[in-house]
């Protein structure tokens, strides 16, 4: 029986690296019934909205999404579509993997990071508004216990399903009392039901430094939703880039899936973005919906076209403007080689 996925195309880069996406999961043989549903700039004229309630019903019913980026104004403008999704479905979880592959541009080998990002509160929750405009402005920060409580315990679950050695819990509770002083203390408290699990904290800012110095030293890290974006990019830099890193937004009952990376707008249209991520978030819904030996197939794929090193974007290259590169659909189509491989 095929598996009916909601498939969110997104903007900018999205329709290219979905496709590649989409190509490369069809050619496990697993079988998908897409539930393709549009949202972003592109259909505010049409709904008067960029995320129309379509899109959340289709989610609801299919209980798996795998989606591309999307774009949100800087500044000004419309919400984010992807924050918006992610509240409005309760999927409190952002798991976002950093793991070295063979090939990738990156100053370090072995680091496997496991970053657990709270995704629905902190100063996400949207409650921003002017004091006095254009002078003075404010955004509150929400963390509350049962959220910090729940994300917490989703990294410990994480690691021992996982066979990981150590949590990390990532804050600024030495400034934010308030509210990080609540998610340290909701952390220390889950910890103690993990008795086989490493527990350790760090201030956010140390913790960068000591990421960039010693990634191998960590291994999950837990973090409140604004540290959990910043640190998470970090860490792409750490493996070869926001190319290469897959992520899902977990619920207790809905999922879904999309590439840490955003819309990269200046690339749209170009076949030139690397559809890996996109890739690798697939390759994460076919573990999540327990068709854990194509998962396996297309992470294999992935590793060995990267490690081969010829059929790659230009971000895997030694340098940018390598006339060696490939184009989107041509990596995915050598990755699609590669899965009998
Ligand atoms: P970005 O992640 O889109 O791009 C940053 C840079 O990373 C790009 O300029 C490019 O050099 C590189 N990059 C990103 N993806 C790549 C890929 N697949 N292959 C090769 N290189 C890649 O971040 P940004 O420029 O800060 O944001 C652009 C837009 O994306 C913004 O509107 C932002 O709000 C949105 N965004 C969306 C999501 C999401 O949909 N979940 C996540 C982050 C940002």
């Amino acid at each position: 029986m095929a598996y009916r996925i909601t498939l969110i195309p997104g903007d900018g880069i999205g329709p290219e690296i979905v496709a590649a996406a989409r190509r490369v999961l069809e050619a496990t043989g697993v079988e998908f019934d897409w539930d393709v549903q549009q949202a972003g700039a592109g259909v505010m004229d049409k709904h008067g909205t960029p995320l129309p309630e379509a899109v959340l019903d289709s989610i609801r019913v299919n209980k798996v999404a795998l989606k591309g980026p999307i774009t949100t104004p800087v500044g000004s403008g419309f919400r984010s579509v992807n924050v918006a999704i992610r509240k409005a479905l309760d999927l409190y979880a952002n798991l976002r993997l950093s793991k070295h592959l063979a090939g990738t541009r990156s100053l370090y080998r072995d680091v496997d990071l496991v970053i657990v990002r709270e995704n629905t509160e902190g100063l996400y929750a949207g409650i921003e508004h002017d004091v006095i405009p254009g002078e003075a402005a404010e955004s509150i920060r929400i963390i509350t216990r049962k959220g910090s409580e729940r994300i917490v315990r989703f990294a410990f679950e994480y690691a021992r399903d996982n066979g990981r050695r150590k949590v990390t819990a990532v804050h600024k509770a030495n400034i934010l009392k308030a509210t990080d002083g609540l998610f340290l203390r909701a952390a220390r408290q889950v910890a103690d039901e993990y008795p086989d699990i490493e527990f350790e904290d760090r201030i956010v800012d140390n913790m960068c430094m000591q990421l960039v110095q010693r990634p191998r030293e960590y291994d999950v890290l837990v973090l409140p939703n604004l540290f959990g974006d910043i640190v998470s990019d970090l860490c792409s830099g750490l493996v070869g880039g926001l190319g290469v890193v897959p992520g899902a937004n977990i619920g207790e009952h809905l999922a879904v899936f999309e590439p840490v990376h955003g819309s990269a707008p200046k690339y749209a249209g170009q076949n030139k973005a690397n559809p890996v991520a996109t890739i690798l978030s697939g390759a994460l819904m076919l573990h999540h919906l327990g068709e854990r030996e194509a998962a396996e197939r297309v992470e294999a794929a992935v590793a060995a076209v990267i490690a081969e090193g010829s059929s790659v974007t230009y971000d895997l290259k030694p340098t940018r403007d390598d006339p060696t590169a490939v184009g989107t659909q041509e990596m995915g189509e050598a990755i699609v080689a590669a899965l009998d491989g």
